[in-house]
Formats: C-alpha cells, sequence, structure tokens
C-alpha cells in the first residue's frame, strides 16, 4: 500500500482561502481538487498528520469536506510529528512508498518531504511530484528552502495589501 501522510493547514487551506466566517477548520476546495486526483493515479491511501486528528470538530470537519483519509497518525504529546509517522509506519508493515506533505518540518528531515507554502498550499508542481514519488518515478522530495518560503509569504502578504 502507498500512503501520503497529509497535513490541512497550509496544504488544503492557505492564506487566499476565503473563510468570511473565520471558521477554524476550513478546506480550500480548490487545493482539495489537486489531492484527490493524485490519490486517484497513486492508489495511494490519506493518512491524515494534521492536529485536526486531535480534535473530534476537526475529524468531522475533515470528514464534511471529504478529505479521503483512512487513519490518522497516534497523537504522542511532547513529540514532533516524525515520531508520530514513524509510530503509525511501525504498525503497518504493508506500506510500500509514503509521502508526506506538510508545510512545516516538525523534525520531518529524515522523511520523504513534500512542503508547500502555506501562502499557496498544495500546488500542482508539487501534487505531480508527490505522484512521481510514489510511483516510483523518482526518488526526489521537494522541501522548501526556508530564504524561499519566507520569501513568498513577504510576497503574498504585500499581495494582500495591495489588491
Ligand atoms: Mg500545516
Amino acid at each position: 500500500m502507498k500512503v501520503i501522510f497529509l497535513d490541512i493547514d497550509g496544504v488544503l487551506n492557505c492564506k487566499e482561502t476565503p473563510n468570511p466566517r473565520k471558521f477554524p477548520y476550513i478546506v480550500d476546495e480548490r487545493l482539495l481538487k489537486r489531492l484527490l486526483p493524485l490519490c486517484e493515479r497513486t492508489g495511494a491511501q490519506v493518512v491524515m498528520s494534521s492536529t485536526w486528528r486531535y480534535d473530534p470538530v476537526g475529524l468531522l470537519a475533515a470528514r464534511h469536506f471529504q478529505i479521503p483519509f483512512i487513519d490518522v497518525i497516534p497523537d504522542m504529546p511532547g513529540e514532533a510529528r516524525h515520531k508520530e509517522i514513524m509510530a503509525w509506519l511501525s504498525s503497518h508493515d504493508d506500506v510500500s512508498r509514503y509521502a508526506v506533505i506538510d508545510d512545516e518540518d516538525d523534525e520531518l528531515d529524515a522523511l520523504p518531504l513534500f512542503q508547500p507554502s502555506a501562502s499557496t498550499g498544495l500546488t500542482e508542481e508539487i501534487a505531480g511530484g508527490v505522484a512521481d514519488y510514489l510511483d516510483g518515478k523518482t526518488d526526489k522530495d521537494m522541501r522548501s528552502n526556508r530564504f524561499i518560503r519566507v520569501a513568498q509569504n513577504v510576497h503574498a502578504i504585500l499581495k494582500g495589501h495591495i489588491g
């Protein structure tokens, strides 16, 4: 089985996601539409790594928005997300290949990390990179260089102020 460990905030929503009511849990349909074909093409199952998983309301919201997850990683308070993902993997020995999509890098350095910027969320380019990785076409992951990420965030903020 192929698995995508999926973060949500900064991946399926971004700074541009309309949220006039300021809901704490929001999914950008535009970004979700990039995830679904990725799952279909690769046959990967989604395991949620987002903090949404701790909160019953977050889990309901994920189902409401039809994020196709089959499981969540364990909640290990005080531990980095990396440890929680490794714990999930150690209890599932049928995983052939996996990728982590997360806008942050909570000690995820040792894992195949695909890292969108929170100002854009999941891009077509990153979704394509994950698909190629899961299909075994490449071993290259895609992490954002800190400098580029900061620059993108500044750009988004400036754009917000001007536009
Ligand atoms: Mg995030």
